[in-house]
């Protein structure tokens, strides 16, 4: 070949490439998305090294449902970037949606769900697509007719009618979706910036507002809802974001939409993690009836405490009262909790980080609000948050006592708690949700959702409330598991329970005597912990048969002694069960 040949080669080659890159560079979608960290520890990360976002108005009552919001992009016949869906894998979508029973949302029932905690099917999905491509106007929306499903497409304004790459649909056609009305249309700014977060605050506004008019100009209506391009946003972009009137907005972190950190930071998932979305909505129906549970309290009874044997299973238990958390700076036994807080009862309270007996840490595991001294603590371990979810959270004040799933995105924070009961005064996260309306849990039920070692035989520590509103706790005489806990608690008549602290830290106190500790001999005092659960008001009855007791300890001053230790405490992973979806 001569020279002048390869030259010319050389020449026409460059200009296809460089064509080629032009083509791709018009096709109006930018770069496809980065690839993401996990999005519960970038989220945490958030959360622990930050102040909390400005607002969190996702209501507590949504922990009762799991919504997967999916985002695709464009549906073409042959895909051309990674991000872009075949018309036949939107079928199969569509199809998987229809077989496995779930229900499509649209925009404004999502809405209402996670700020009001309006109840949605268990199985729910919310589908959005970004960008406005004519391809979904061709191949998608009739699909979605068909099924007379909802969905929302997010626009950018400076691309709307544009011919160039992948086109993009016209104003008539977004006027005809909206006065259809089974398409949402939001906003997804003006030029669609990638690093949005990063750009100045005026010209975020800019963007954010821009669009909003002008898709409110052409379709003469309100538009509530954005996506941000990319998913890039910060507690900034959120703040203008609300300013302008934004009531909801998407990112693009994997995360069931009540796991998010606000509303205007609703996770996502890519279309490509369209099974794994479905697929975790579905584990978590399976493995754990996700509930809030929001019980009115009583008038408290007089503390009465008794001993008994409730579905075979020797417990001691304390009723009544007014319950109130206590953290202490470092570790104490419940006998000096109950002492300083001239309480009738107490009991050793939940989980915490460092278990040597030696140890002064008092630091939980899971966020918590402890009645004594009062501060909020948020956990400030992003790692441990991951593992976290689903684990129960107790929250009560003067009137209502709760308990719900932990979702880290949120509920690391205080604002939610605070609006869902303003008077709250104690929460705190739990080992277990034990026992739930009455019905005691599985331990398939509370496996995935719980610390490590549940099922391990030891002296068991239970707290919660019965049907009429008074508080209840207990722990078993003996070393059983948790699952025989929950039996022996809901037939001791407690409506919800949730597990304590259990093994050396178990230790129950009433009117100054020690009824259980965490040793086989009752002489032999409990490991001090930093945090437990007394029980004020008046002294009721004592039915205890001939259990033995001992004194309460306190304290010695000289410090714990480490008569033994456990490593028994520590968070675990949050499993999951997996099991192959029969369509894949
Ligand atoms: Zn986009």
């Amino acid at each position: 070949m001569s020279t002048a040949r390869q030259n010319l080669l050389y020449g026409v080659t460059l200009l296809i490439l460089l064509l080629v890159s032009i083509g791709v560079y018009l096709m109006g979608h930018n770069t496809p998305p980065a690839a993401h960290q996990d999005p519960t520890i970038a989220g945490a990360g958030n959360e622990a090294t930050s102040q909390p976002p400005a607002f969190a108005d996702i209501n507590l009552k949504a922990d009762s449902g799991r919504v997967a919001v999916i985002m695709f992009h464009n549906v073409v016949k042959e895909r051309k970037v990674w991000f872009d869906c075949t018309i036949d894998e939107f079928k199969k979508d569509l199809d998987e949606i229809a077989a496995d029973g779930f229900t499509v949302l649209s925009l404004d029932q999502l809405y209402n769900h996670l700020t009001k905690g309006d109840p949605v099917p268990p199985k729910s999905v919310v589908l959005t697509f970004d960008d406005n491509y004519q391809g979904f106007y061709d191949n998608a929306l009739p699909l979605l007719r068909a099924r007379k499903w909802p969905a929302a497409m997010f626009v950018h304004t400076a691309y709307v009618g544009s011919k160039t790459g992948y086109p993009k649909m016209t104003w008539d056609e977004l006027k005809e979706l909206h006065k259809e009305g089974l398409i949402t249309i939001g906003a997804h700014t003006v030029t669609h910036p990638m690093n949005l977060k990063d750009l100045s605050l005026e010209t975020q506004r800019k963007e954010l507002e821009d669009s909003k008019k002008t898709i409110e100009e052409h379709l003469e209506c309100e538009i509530p809802y954005m996506a941000y391009p990319d998913g890039s946003n910060d507690e900034n972009t959120q703040a203008i974001a609300k300013d302008l009137g934004y009531k909801m907005s998407f990112t693009m972190e994997p995360t069931p939409a009540e796991g998010s950190p606000n509303i205007l930071c609703v996770g996502r998932y890519e279309a490509k993690k369209f099974d794994k979305a479905l697929q975790d909505q579905m584990d978590e129906l399976d493995d754990v009836p996700i509930a809030v549970a929001d019980i009115p309290l009583s008038k408290p009874a007089p503390v009465s405490c008794e001993a008994g044997e409730y579905d075979k299973t020797k417990l001691v238990l304390l009723r009544g009262g007014a319950a109130m958390s206590v953290l202490s700076s470092g570790r104490e036994t419940v006998g000096d909790f109950v002492s300083e807080n001239n309480a009738v009862a107490g009991i050793n309270g939940t989980f915490f980080v460092m278990a040597a007996i030696a140890s002064t840490d008092n630091r939980l595991i899971g966020p918590s609000r402890s009645e004594k001294p009062g501060d909020f603590m948020p956990d400030s371990d992003p790692f441990r948050l991951t593992k976290l979810v689903d684990r129960p959270m107790v929250l009560w004040g003067p009137t209502r006592f709760a308990v719900m799933p932990f979702q880290p995105g949120a509920m690391n924070q205080e604002q939610i708690f605070k609006s869902f009961m303003p008077d709250y005064t104690n929460a705190f996260l739990a080992g277990a949700w034990l026992v739930h309306d009455g019905v005691p849990r599985t331990e398939d039920e509370m496996r995935n959702y719980s610390s490590q070692d549940i099922q391990d035989t030891r002296k068991r520590v239970f707290f919660g409330v019965t049907k009429d509103g008074q508080f209840m706790c207990g722990a078993s005489e003996g070393s059983i598991t948790s699952e025989t806990l929950a039996k022996a608690a809901a037939a001791a008549g407690v409506s919800e329970a949730v597990l304590l602290d259990s093994g050396f830290s178990a230790s129950v106190v009433f009117d100054g005597q020690i009824l259980v500790t965490g040793h086989s001999a009752i002489d032999n005092p409990s490991r001090p912990v930093p945090h437990a659960i007394v029980f004020l008001g008046d002294k009721g009855e004592k039915n205890i048969g001939d259990l033995k007791t001992v004194p309460a300890v306190l304290t010695p001053k000289s410090g714990a002694g480490g008569v033994d230790d456990e490593e028994q405490d520590r968070p675990v992973r949050h499993r999951r069960r997996h099991r192959r979806r029969s369509s894949t």
